[in-house]
């Protein structure tokens, strides 16, 4: 068995304890430019039943990828050190890459928010990342917070994404039922619904 770690890191960038003493972070050893990836996550995937039951450390470190689905990583490398942050400097692109949301000097941490893709409740806390959009508590629903979808547009993972599209969706039809049942004079039914 290889002992190369299951997920990567860009060399721009190390896996190191926080100066707080609150754990690990990623920081970068060199500007990164947006856009620019930053780490690619990997491991073994779990369906929710079995994952539930994994030790807190594996579950704390895994990021979900599907509605069900979660990545846990093995063995451990710097790359899964990445940290929330509810104003964070990275998104995902796809389900496992994460790249920078704007341009990021040296020896900033790079983060991203779990909301890009976390929508069932398995790691919600109380967030202490200090910045002054923070939250105060983390969980499985904050995908559906308009702010951070319309912040965040882009950098969501694909299955959270979607769920974004069929709330959207389903908003348009009710707003269009409501409509129709207020107009004095009914449409056809063969007038064109507009996406
Ligand atoms: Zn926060």
């Amino acid at each position: 068995m290889s002992k190369q770690p299951s997920s990567y890191l860009s060399s721009k960038l190390e896996g190191r304890p926080k100066a707080d003493g609150s754990g690990n972070g990623i920081y970068a050893l060199e500007p990164i430019n947006k856009g620019e990836l930053v780490a690619v996550f990997g491991g073994v995937v779990y369906e929710w039943d079995a994952f539930i039951h994994l030790p807190d450390r594996e579950r704390s470190l895994c990021i979900q990828v599907e509605d069900r689905h979660f990545l846990v990583p093995r063995p451990i490398g710097e790359g899964d050190y990445v940290n929330h942050s509810c104003n964070p400097n990275a998104g995902l692109s796809g389900q496992i890459g994460l790249v920078a949301m704007r341009d990021i000097k040296i020896g900033e941490e790079v983060c991203f928010d779990y909301a890009m893709s976390d929508t069932m409740p398995y790691d919600e806390f109380n967030c202490g990342c200090g910045a002054v959009t923070c939250r105060g508590t983390v969980g499985g629903n904050d995908w559906q917070k308009p702010e951070l979808q319309k912040r965040y547009a882009g950098f969501f993972a694909p299955h959270v994404q979607r769920k974004i599209d069929a709330q959207r969706k389903e908003k348009r039809a009710f707003e269009q039922a409501i409509r129709m049942a207020k107009s004095p004079k009914f449409p056809s039914a063969t007038t064109p619904v507009y996406e």
